[in-house]
Formats: C-alpha cells, sequence, structure tokens
C-alpha cells in the first residue's frame, strides 16, 4: 500500500479523499492555491504545497507544479478528483511518466473514453445499447450528412465528439435548420475542445439521466455497484441524485449492469467508472462514460456499504477486488443534495464570508463538505460547497430524513440552494417519481415567471 498520497483536488472532494487515506493510514499532501491557504484539509494534511494563484489555469490545472510538489513530498500516488485534470489523459501520462502511480484508468483508456465518438463506438462493440445516431464522426459533405439525419428521424442532437461539461451540443429540429446547426457546433466544438468533429444522434424527447457505478481492479475482476438517478439537473448540472432510480426492475439493473461490466473487461478498464445513459420507455441508451470519481458517488457508498475512494486507492495499489457481483447487494435509498452557494431560482453565483455555520446530523445523515463557520467561499472555482446525503430503509423514509436535515442546516452570510432542495422535497412530481432531464429547468422557469 502507499505511504503518501498528493491529492490535486480542491474543496469538499479534497478532504473526502483525504478522509480515506488516513482511515487506510495513508499520509497526504495537499496542493493548493492562493485563495485555499485557509481551506480545512490544508491545515489536517501531512504536508501542503502552494502550486500558485487563484486562476485554475495557475494553480490546480498546472500540470508542471503539480509533478513538482509529488517529487518534492515524496509522494508515490495522484488522486485527481474530479473535474480539473481528473479526465485529462496527458495528465495521467505525465504523472505515470514521472514515476507516480495515476489513482485512475490507463492514460490510453481516458483517451477513448474522452472522445464520445471513439466511446460510443467501443460500447457497441461491447454490446452496451446506445442512442441511435450516425455510426461515427458527421462526414463534410452536407447532402450526406442530410442523409445520415433523414435516417435517424427528426428531432435530432448535434454533439461535439470533444464535449463535456454539457456544452458543444444543438437540437436541430427540421432538416432547414441543419447545415447551420452542424457549421456552428463545428466552429464551437473547435474553439472550445479544439477538436472540430461532432456527430449526430437521436433526440430523446423525454428521458430520465440514470447512470451505473462500476468498479474494476487491473485483473480484469469487473463489478456493478447499480445505478443512481440523475435527471434533476439545471443548465445540465445535477443538484440532486438518488440511489437506486425508481421503477428498475433487479432484472433490468443487471442486465445493463452485467454489459458495462462486461465492456469494461473488453477494454482493460481499471478503477472506478461511471457509464451515463438516457432512459426512456423502459429502454436504456449510452450516452458517455465518465472515468473519474463522480460527485455523487455518496448515494451508492450508501446502499452498497462499499467505500468508493479506498476501492480506487486499493485498485490503483495493485489488490484484487475483494469481492464478486454476487457479494454485492443494494440495500436501502439514498438522496444526496448538492449545496451550491448561488441564489436558488436565479442560479447566480453568491461568493463571500460564511456568517453563521450549522451542520445537520441524526440517523442516516452524512455531510461532505470542506466549509466551516467563518469560511470565506472564494469567488474562483465552482459553486458547490458541500454536500448532503440522507439513507432511509425506503425512499420515503430518506426523504423526510433530508427534510430535515435542510431545515437543521444553517448557511449565513452566502446565497445557496437549500430553498431550492426544500422545495424539490415537497414537490407531488417529485415525489411520485414523475420526472425526466427537463423537470427541473421548467420548475425554474415557471417560478422565475410568476416571481417577475
Ligand atoms: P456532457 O459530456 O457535456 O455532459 P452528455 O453527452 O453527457 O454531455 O450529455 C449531457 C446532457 O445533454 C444529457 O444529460 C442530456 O440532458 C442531454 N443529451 C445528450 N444527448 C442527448 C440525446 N441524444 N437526447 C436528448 N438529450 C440529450
Amino acid at each position: 500500500m502507499f505511504e503518501k498520497i498528493l491529492i490535486a483536488n480542491r474543496g469538499e472532494i479534497a478532504l473526502r479523499i483525504q478522509r480515506a487515506c488516513r482511515a487506510m493510514g495513508i499520509k497526504t499532501v495537499i496542493v493548493y492555491s492562493e485563495a485555499d491557504s485557509e481551506a480545512k484539509y490544508v491545515k489536517l494534511a501531512d504536508e501542503s504545497v502552494c502550486i500558485g494563484p487563484a486562476p485554475v489555469a495557475q494553480s490546480y490545472l498546472n500540470i508542471p507544479a503539480i509533478i513538482s510538489a509529488a517529487e518534492v513530498t515524496d509522494a508515490e500516488a495522484i488522486h485527481p478528483g474530479y473535474g480539473f485534470l481528473s479526465e485529462n489523459a496527458d495528465f495521467a501520462e505525465r504523472v505515470e511518466k514521472s514515476g507516480f502511480v495515476f489513482i485512475g484508468p490507463r492514460p490510453e483508456t481516458i483517451r477513448l473514453m474522452g472522445d464520445k465518438v471513439s466511446a460510443k463506438n467501443a460500447m457497441k462493440v461491447a454490446g452496451v445499447p446506445c442512442v441511435p445516431g450516425s455510426d461515427g464522426a458527421l462526414p463534410e459533405d452536407i447532402d450526406t450528412i442530410k442523409k445520415v439525419t433523414r435516417k435517424i428521424g427528426y428531432p435530432v442532437i448535434i454533439k461535439a465528439a470533444g464535449g463535456g461539461g454539457g456544452r458543444g451540443m444543438r437540437v436541430v429540429h427540421t432538416e432547414a435548420a441543419l447545415p447551420n446547426a452542424v457549421i456552428m457546433t463545428r466552429n464551437e466544438a473547435q474553439a472550445a475542445f479544439g477538436n472540430p468533429v461532432v456527430y449526430a444522434e437521436k433526440y430523446l424527447e423525454n428521458p430520465r439521466h440514470i447512470e451505473f457505478q462500476l468498479l474494476i481492479d487491473g485483473q480484469g475482476n469487473a463489478v456493478h455497484l447499480g445505478e443512481r438517478e440523475c435527471s434533476l439537473q439545471r443548465r445540465h448540472q445535477k443538484i440532486l441524485e438518488e440511489a437506486p432510480a425508481q421503477g428498475i426492475s433487479e432484472a433490468l439493473r443487471n442486465k445493463i449492469g452485467v454489459r458495462c461490466a462486461e465492456a469494461c473487461r473488453q477494454i482493460k478498464y481499471r478503477g472506478v467508472g461511471t457509464f451515463e445513459f438516457l432512459f426512456e420507455k423502459d429502454e436504456f441508451y449510452f450516452i458517455e462514460m465518465n472515468t473519474r470519481l463522480q460527485v455523487e458517488h455518496p448515494v451508492t457508498e450508501a446502499v452498497t456499504g462499499i467505500d468508493l475512494v479506498q476501492a480506487q486507492i486499493n485498485i490503483a495499489a495493485g489488490e484484487i477486488l475483494p469481492f464478486k457481483q454476487n457479494d454485492i447487494a443494494i440495500k436501502g435509498h439514498a438522496i444526496e443534495c448538492r449545496i451550491n452557494a448561488e441564489d436558488a431560482y436565479k442560479l447566480t453565483p453568491s461568493a463571500g464570508r460564511i456568517t453563521q455555520y450549522h451542520a445537520p446530523g441524526g440517523p442516516g445523515v452524512r455531510v461532505d463538505t470542506h466549509v466551516y463557520h467563518n469560511y470565506m467561499v472564494p469567488p474562483y472555482y465552482d459553486s458547490m460547497i458541500g454536500k448532503i446525503i440522507t439513507y432511509g430503509d425506503t425512499r420515503e423514509q430518506a426523504i423526510a430524513r433530508m427534510r430535515i436535515a435542510l431545515s437543521e442546516t444553517v448557511v449565513q452570510g452566502i446565497k445557496t440552494n437549500i430553498p431550492l432542495h426544500l422545495d424539490l422535497l415537497t414537490d407531488a412530481s417529485f415525489l411520485n417519481g414523475q420526472f425526466s432531464i427537463h423537470y427541473l429547468e421548467r420548475k425554474l422557469a415557471l417560478h422565475n415567471q410568476q416571481a417577475d
């Protein structure tokens, strides 16, 4: 096992990874920007290295600074967390070439899955159901493109092969709108991701977003840990997740989960990974794979009892998975609310000092956050300041516990989205499980209309 791990991230996930290391008796090195020097996990770390000023390009994305921090502190492995460099194949390669272990998949796998066209092809070969679409990249010639999209049937969605973060896609309802949409998405893709390749998919009108958690060791032992419901999104970003998803039978869960596990074996995957699907009319359609730990991993931990970060570290250290698929049982229900420093309905960010802070507690309540009384939320980074996760024997119990937990939570001095979560937790459609990926955006639009 490693003696020392460098954590190349910030915020709640830096603390989460640090807790896993401490539980395993592993020393931690934290790299941080000048804006994060007061952070709790920086104080708790065995060693810490300032890697640059607040802007991410000069700190959390500064590869040479991170590698030299690992060198000077003599760390053995680097955990990238999520976001930042976690899905950057070049970073993973640099880490390994410099003689450290990258806690994640091999660079080749990250590259394969980071290109959505090659990812979809690999999944199709492995028997994972995909959204119908162009087989591969769209050609240059517009008449050929028209033939392809006619065959798919309108509406279609034009997506960037290198896209991410909900950017680089465009829905097209008519053939007349197609040429412009292709050109615009191509230009945007080139500007944002340095890759002009686009592809087309059938646009599903009212799907849910459901994803599967996979865990694979370096010897080809792969298990799935069931699914998470992640449909409640604003601006393509999830805010409330749960496990398991409503209305997924054990048989269907196993059918899809086992295919994902098989796909992982075929591509020689290693570590934790998430298969994202759109789910409509009882059918799953693969959209992409995330080759890292997810923000919402705690709901899976709650219903399986498996610590995913410790599992990641064990796998990176070359250990074999200590369980088989048959040993894994999904028990109870878990919900996660992401607490964002933002106006609950207008979504405008709200950085600043937290003047009062009180965390919730009680049975079945987990709080993952790095903030504390008097903490200064910096304006430079993602607005998420923490997560509250509740667990119950049933969905109703998990929801009831979440309502109490949120009503106990005090965060003053900045705005948070807690009012929106409380609103959702009494919303009839949410309670009945009647929602798609568009539900939250529509609810927000309605609220803002009424407020104006
Ligand atoms: P990203 O990597 O940017 O997150 P995804 O491929 O995961 O891109 O898609 C992000 C979101 O866009 C999905 O969660 C869904 O809301 C929407 N989306 C993507 N593909 C489709 C599709 N074929 N039909 C309907 N919605 C889609």
